[in-house]
Parts: C-alpha cells; sequence; structure tokens
C-alpha cells in the first residue's frame, strides 16, 4: 500500500455492498433481496440499537443519528460510561488539582508570595463533579437534540438483533435493531486476597474520596496507576509502586519512561518493581500490610488496585447468538469491529483493541459507516495515539525505538530534551524529551516519520503534529518544512525533526 492511502492512521477499505446484500440474502432474517425480513412485532423497531452508553456507545448512537439513523441507546447506570463518571475525566480532574497545588509550592520562584495551608480534597471532589455533572447533562441533552431513544436499563441481547431491556423502574422492553453494536465497555481487575472495600479500593473507589490518604501503595505500575501516584504524591501523600514486571510503564520506550522514573523519584514516589505481592492484612492502628513471597511488607492507609481491567459482557445475554466471547471475557470480532453474529459489531473496552476512550470513538465510527455501506477505513491500532497525564506527562504515536528495530526497520533517531526549550524553560517544567524514530533510506538519511515520542509539560496536547506525521507517513523532510509558534513547547518536536535532515539551529 502506497503512503498517501492512508488517511489519519486508517486505511480506506471500499465495500462490496452487491456482495454483502448477496451475502445476507441467504441467511436467517432475511428475504431473497437481502432485506431483512424477521421484524418483531412485539418490539419497538429501530435501524440501530446500541448497549452501552460509554465513549463508544454514545459516539455511536450520535454518529448514526447524525447520519439519519433512528437509534435506540440503552445504558444501565449513568451516560458517559467509565470514561465521563469513573475514568479519564475525573482523573484528570484530580490531576489537575495536584498541579495547582505544585504550582504553588513552587509559586516563590516566580517571585510569588504564596504558601500551601493544605488541599481540602472535597471542594476537589465538589470541582470534579460539576465537571462530570456538567459533561453528562451536555450529553443528555445531545440524546434529545439529535433524537435518539435512550433507555435507562440492562439490555440483552437475543437472536435477531432483539435486545431485552430489564428497565431501571422493573419493567421490561423490548427492541430489535436492523443492526446492533455492543458496547458495554470494562470494569477494573481484582486479585484474590484483596476484597474491594474499606481501605482496598479500584479506580472507582478512589475517584470518590473526600479526603487525601496519608500513605498509599498503588499494585500496578500502568498508565492508570502512574497516574494515581502521581496525583498523590503531589497532593502530599506517601506514594510507593509496587509493579510485578522489572520496570513501570512496560511497552514504553526506555528513553521516555527513564524521564517518568527520574521525575518520580524526585516526588520520592517509592517504586517496587519485579516483585509478588501474595497477600494484605489489616494492622491494629487501622494501617493495611502488603506482603511479597519476597522482600519487606509495604504499610499503607489506602491500597489502590490498579492491574487493569476486564470486559464487561456479563449482563450482554447473547443466547442464540452467534456473537463470540473469548477466555480472556473480550467479544470477538474483526477488522471491521464485526461480530460472528450478521448485523452486530461490537467496540470499545469490549474488544481486544487498545482501552482507549478515542480508540472507542473511531471504532463507533467504523461500525456505523461500515453498517450504512459506506467506504470505511479499519483503525490502525499500532498508530493511534496514547496519552499518559501523569506529571511529567507521556504521549506517543507510532513503534517506540525498539519496537521498530524488532519489526525489522533500519533507523534514525533524534532526541531533544525540552531543558533546551525556552518556552519549557518560562514555564519552570524542564523534564522531558522529544525522540523522533525514522526509516532510513538507503544513503543512510532518515526517511519517512515511524514513531513519534514525548515525555514533559503539556505533551499531550503536542502529540497531535506527531500522530499525523506518523500516520500520513510523512517524511522527515516534508515535517521539517513545518513551522512551529514561537516560543512554544511544539518548537522542540520542530527542532527534532529538523535535526534529522542533518541540519539544525539549536543542537
Ligand atoms: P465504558 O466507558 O466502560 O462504557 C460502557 C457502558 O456500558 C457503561 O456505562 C456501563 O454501565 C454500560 N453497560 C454495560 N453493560 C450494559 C448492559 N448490558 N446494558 C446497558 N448498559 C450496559 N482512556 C483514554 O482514552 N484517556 C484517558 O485519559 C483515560 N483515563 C482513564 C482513567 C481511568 C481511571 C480509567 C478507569 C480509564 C481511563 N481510560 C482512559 C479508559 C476509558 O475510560 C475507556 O477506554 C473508555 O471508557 C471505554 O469506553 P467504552 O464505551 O468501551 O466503555
Amino acid at each position: 500500500m502506497r503512503s498517501r492511502d492512508f488517511v489519519g492512521g486508517l486505511v480506506a477499505v471500499v465495500p462490496d455492498v452487491t456482495l454483502s446484500r448477496w451475502l445476507d440474502a441467504g441467511r436467517d432474517g432475511y428475504d431473497k433481496k437481502g432485506k431483512l425480513s424477521e421484524r418483531d412485532p412485539l418490539a419497538d423497531q429501530f435501524d440501530l440499537v446500541v448497549i452501552g452508553g460509554g465513549p463508544g456507545g454514545y459516539a455511536s448512537a450520535f454518529y448514526a443519528a447524525s447520519a439519519g439513523m433512528k437509534v435506540a441507546l440503552i445504558e444501565r447506570d449513568t451516560i458517559g460510561g467509565t470514561c465521563l463518571n469513573r475514568g479519564c475525566i475525573p482523573a484528570k480532574a484530580f490531576l489537575e488539582t495536584a498541579a495547582a497545588n505544585r504550582h504553588v509550592a513552587h509559586a516563590s520562584e516566580f517571585g510569588v508570595k504564596a504558601t500551601s495551608a493544605g488541599v481540602d480534597f472535597s471542594v476537589s471532589q465538589a470541582r470534579k463533579a460539576r465537571i462530570v455533572d456538567g459533561l453528562v447533562k451536555g450529553l443528555s441533552g445531545l440524546t434529545k437534540s439529535k433524537k435518539v431513544s435512550y433507555f435507562l436499563g440492562t439490555g440483552s441481547l437475543e437472536a435477531n438483533r432483539i435486545v431485552n431491556i430489564a428497565m431501571a423502574d422493573g419493567s421490561v422492553q423490548k427492541v430489535q435493531g436492523s443492526k446492533v453494536i455492543l458496547a458495554s465497555g470494562s470494569v477494573p481487575r481484582t486479585i484474590k486476597g484483596f476484597p474491594i472495600g474499606g481501605s482496598i479500593m479500584t479506580s472507582d473507589e478512589v475517584l470518590m474520596l473526600s479526603t487525601i490518604p496519608k500513605r498509599i501503595a498503588i499494585i500496578g505500575g500502568g498508565a492508570i496507576g502512574c497516574e494515581f501516584a502521581s496525583t498523590f504524591a503531589d497532593l502530599g501523600s506517601t506514594v510507593t509502586i509496587i509493579e510485578g514486571a522489572p520496570k513501570i510503564l512496560p511497552g514504553l520506550d526506555p528513553d521516555v519512561a527513564n524521564v517518568v522514573v527520574k521525575t518520580f523519584a524526585k516526588k520520592q514516589i517509592a517504586i517496587r518493581t519485579g516483585v509478588v505481592v501474595s497477600g494484605q492484612n489489616k494492622q491494629p492502628d487501622g494501617s493495611t500490610q502488603i506482603t511479597f513471597t519476597t522482600g519487606d511488607p509495604v504499610v499503607c492507609d489506602v491500597v489502590i488496585m490498579s492491574i487493569g481491567r476486564r470486559p464487561f459482557a456479563d449482563e450482554l445475554g447473547l443466547k442464540g447468538t452467534a456473537v463470540k466471547v473469548d477466555d480472556r471475557g473480550f467479544v470477538v470480532v474483526d477488522e471491521l469491529c464485526r461480530t460472528g453474529e450478521p448485523d452486530v459489531y461490537a467496540i470499545g473496552d469490549l474488544i481486544n483493541t487498545p482501552q482507549l476512550a478515542h480508540v472507542a470513538y473511531a471504532e463507533a465510527i467504523l461500525a456505523v459507516k461500515h453498517m450504512r455501506g459506506e467506504s470505511v477505513v479499519p483503525v490502525m491500532y499500532d498508530r493511534v495515539p496514547w496519552a499518559i497525564y501523569c506529571h511529567p506527562e507521556v504521549a506517543w504515536a507510532g513503534p517506540s525505538e525498539e519496537q521498530a528495530r524488532a519489526a525489522g526497520h533500519e533507523v534514525v533517531v533524534a532526541k531533544h530534551q525540552f531543558r533546551a526549550n525556552s518556552r519549557a524553560m518560562i514555564l519552570g517544567e524542564t523534564d522531558g524529551l522529544v525522540k523522533v524514530i525514522a526509516k532510513k533510506n538507503r544513503d543512510g538519511s532518515a526517511g519517512q516519520v515511524l514513531g513519534v515520542h514525548m515525555v514533559g509539560p503539556w505533551v499531550t496536547e503536542q502529540l497531535a503534529g506527531g500522530y499525523l506525521a506518523v500516520n500520513w507517513e510523512a517524511s522527515v523532510d516534508e515535517i521539517a518544512e513545518f513551522i512551529m509558534p514561537h516560543p512554544s513547547l511544539s518548537e522542540l518536536f520542530g527542532e527534532t525533526v529538523l535535526s534529522l535532515t542533518g541540519r539544525s539551529f539549536n543542537a
């Protein structure tokens, strides 16, 4: 495939509508022309029924409605799902509280006389709740303005795309969709011997805290674990990260991960890697002791379980359908998010793709376009943008240097540090770097941009240029022509790419 066949990380695939009609024609529930024939007279009819109102579900519903489809959206709890109510948004709201506290602590460096008298976390909690409520209201308003039929209840799928809804008010309703999208998301994983409750929490409980725990142990040094570590360390807690792998943030480019580890050390976050947790027990003073197969125990007031999330297909029914669930609980789909059941798609955290809200959005668009017979673009999962919002932030698209080499590429790499960037100095946030990995041309020069990896101030907001470069399969020479505003943090990406041309200003 040639480079410009790619559009924003996606590959164009034009479906053969005639072929799919012909395929549909022989199936149960379709007449000879491939039109749906098995309408259930007792079920309300929709073009699309969506189960789950998280990012995947609401994006599907709104996108389909804006394309003129008659849509039912079923949610058992609160619209917005994990991301809005128990994930991305509340976690970032607390990271911002932590940033405010950090700024006060460093205010004297700017000549500002300010001292923190501590953080009233109940105020931070109320602020978070206002942000979440506002966004939930916004989504509820969109269901009305886009004329999406919203059902507050638990949806379960049976044959012929019929969905029974156990409504929150105790009644039962039945709907049928010409198409169905399953988007029931995920829930936190737990481990045996660590019953959730009291001082042992998952992200769900942590995000509802109204006081800041003194000593926190976080089991799991992945993205969510590191975000919590950063938040609570900046809020004054004593934090220990416990990770079974040899390093935290496994999978990250080591140059990037090292910056996080060094900055976490400055925050006095203790990191215990390569350890196996064996249990926990309550101490007479109310604290919790975590034990390991080898090594000293960790004593803390709150344990945060952050060992990933499992897909939540538990309430989906699926009896009488050909939807397959694998042994890890993921609904099995093809590259177009189609399940084994005709006209039933699955998206988001429920399927085995990166558990990110924006990936769920992309899959929602893909599924809706495909069901409408439009030209579709499968998501290229190895090029999606990733963002970790701890301090320092991390963001990347495309392979790390190690991954690019392991994939058989000869590469040319450039790294530039934020400590030489004027805007970073002005902000007082100089930890971090930008690393660009490019394919090596035959003459040894740098060619196509493969990966862009960043760590430092506001890099989650700076990744967009790198994401475009990677997904457009742009060359170093092309990107080096781009003009970045001065003074800006994004100049560092520009300079890193410029240096790959063999010339530079500042390096
Ligand atoms: P969900 O958001 O889990 O939504 C599924 C919905 O389906 C839920 O509301 C659930 O109640 C409902 N449901 C389930 N079963 C049924 C049923 N049978 N009938 C009706 N309704 C049902 N991602 C990012 O991209 N960026 C971040 O910064 C980020 N930060 C995160 C921080 C934390 C602490 C956590 C926990 C997650 C974070 N994520 C982040 C991940 C992100 O939240 C998920 O990838 C995203 O929410 C997945 O969307 P989804 O629609 O697939 O599922």
